[in-house]
């Protein structure tokens, strides 16, 4: 498969000919060839974006709405072949990648009903004066996607974006672009406008292109925390405003209470679920002393029990070998796993690392592989310390029978979101975002609406 970029709704080549290739995670090979992005690429795009703005902005909301929800139709219409094509360019089972597609027609739905919603305000003012307040399109808008969940990730973007009226230039990942390029394609299909929706493939210098770029009024990035950093030293030339999800070091907290075989189930999916390369996962697994060996014990069974499956590139797996060989050279004790997988693809073990301090690196840094450490705690408010030392804070969750601890553990855990008895799952229809080095700004809900939109107040004397 060969493709070139989608700008002004064609299909074109990169402006220096320049290529790359996508590859099967399960065996190393390419997938597809695709335009590599540069500069002049972004500049073309952006340019596409700029003219298809009054246009688009000025379309009906009612048949905006339309538009969104046709895209959503045809996603689902669409789903087997999609979620083949993220299956094998993200290396993720087929039944993950259909469940994925199912939430981003979820996304695009839930978006499609939002134009017919977005107001403003009538306002106090002085006596003789009437103020009201427009909210409007902030108008280009670049993204920049990850590779772990592409296409729910660019929803959570895209769909936004273009529900409030702007337009769009997608940078989607190198590791796993081509889901992106097939809604573009739908999203055309769909009647939205030929340059509302660009997608520009590429490595970093097309991102930090999209980033730096002058006539981009917003970027909204997913990824690792150090590229939100540059990201937003990039953003700076022309102060444009910036959506961050970035990075995690999520806490698990079982306290003495818990559900135990509850507890197991969760520590499983909150960890080893897409091997692990989930911005949510809990790679610490915090857990009272009375119970800290029985829990870790049945989840080292299970992950015995796994099937390893690959993760996304040679250079992730190598980050994932430094961090678990740094555990054990710091005390660590691999409980079960610990080493690598040898090829071809890029298999590591699932790993339960014990005898884990929270200041240990592979309780520091993010791993984004499968991958646990157990940390034993006395008491709740231990718990609660230890779950909240990390820069991090994307997500948390507490594991207790008791329902008004429960709630006073959520209240306390430094997160953007905290589940109890459970790990995992988002909804649409609430906002989703990080502190600290996880970033800042939100996704899903409808606080995204104010993330897309920006205000005008207009006064008229009477
Ligand atoms: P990454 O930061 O390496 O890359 C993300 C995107 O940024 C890619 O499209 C990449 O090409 C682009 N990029 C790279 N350098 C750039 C630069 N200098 N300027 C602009 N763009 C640049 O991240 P990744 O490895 O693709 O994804 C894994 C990371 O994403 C993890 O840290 C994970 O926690 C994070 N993540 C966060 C969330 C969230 O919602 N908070 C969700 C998924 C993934």
């Amino acid at each position: 498969m060969i493709r070139g970029h989608f700008i002004g709704g064609d299909e074109v080549p990169a402006a220096s000919g320049a290529t790359f290739d996508s590859l099967d995670p399960t065996s190393g090979e390419a997938v597809a060839t695709l335009a590599l992005g540069d500069a002049q690429d972004v500049d073309r795009a952006v340019a596409a974006a700029r003219a298809a703005l009054p246009g688009w902005r000025a379309v009906d909301p009612y048949e905006r709405g339309r538009i969104l929800q046709r895209l959503a139709d045809l996603l689902e219409a669409n789903a087997d072949e999609l979620a083949a094509l993220e299956s094998r360019d993200a290396g993720k089972p087929f039944g993950d990648a259909v469940r994925e597609v199912e939430r981003a027609v979820r996304t695009w739905s839930y978006y499609a009903g939002w134009p017919t919603k977005i107001t403003g305000t009538t306002n106090p003012a002085d006596p003789g004066v009437f103020s009201y307040t427009l909210r409007e399109p902030v108008g280009v808008v670049g993204a920049i996607t990850p590779w772990n969940f592409p296409l729910i990730i660019a929803s959570w973007k895209l769909a936004p974006a273009l529900a409030c009226g702007n337009t769009v230039v997608h940078k989607p990942a190198e590791e796993a672009p081509l889901s992106a390029f097939r809604l573009a394609e739908l999203a055309l299909e769909a009647g939205v406008p030929a340059g509302a929706l660009n997608v520009v493939s590429g490595e970093a210098e097309a991102g930090a292109a999209l980033a730096g770029h002058d006539d981009v009024d917003k970027v909204s990035f997913t990824g690792s925390t150090d590229v939100g950093r540059e990201i937003q030293k990039a953003a700076a030339g022309n102060l444009k405003r910036l959506t961050l999800e970035l990075g995690g070091k999520s806490a698990n907290v079982v306290l003495d209470d818990a559900d135990v075989e509850a507890a197991v189930e969760g520590a499983m999916r909150a960890t080893f679920r897409n091997q692990g390369q989930v911005c949510t996962a809990a790679a610490r697994l915090v857990a009272h002393e009375s119970l800290a060996d029985e829990l870790s014990e049945r989840v080292a069974d299970r992950v015995r029990a796994l099937e390893p499956g690959p993760l996304i590139s040679e250079r992730q797996r190598a980050h994932v070998l430094d961090l678990y060989r740094s555990a054990v050279a710091e005390g660590a004790r691999a409980l079960a796993g610990g080493g690598g997988v040898d090829g071809p693809g890029f298999y590591v073990e699932p790993t339960v690392f014990v005898d884990t301090t929270n200041d240990m690196r592979i309780n520091r840094e993010e791993i984004f592989g499968p991958a646990v450490a157990v940390i034993r705690v006395a008491d709740e408010d231990e718990a609660v310390r230890v779950a909240n030392d990390t820069r991090f804070g994307l997500a948390a969750a507490v594991w207790t029978r008791d329902a008004s601890r429960a709630h006073r553990v959520a209240r306390a855990l430094n997160a953007g979101t905290v589940w109890i008895n459970n790990y995992g799952g988002l909804d649409v229809y609430a906002a989703y975002g990080g502190r600290g080095l996880s970033g800042y700004g939100y996704e899903q809900g409808p606080q995204t609406i104010e993330e897309y939109t920006t205000l005008k107040t207009v006064r008229q004397t009477l």
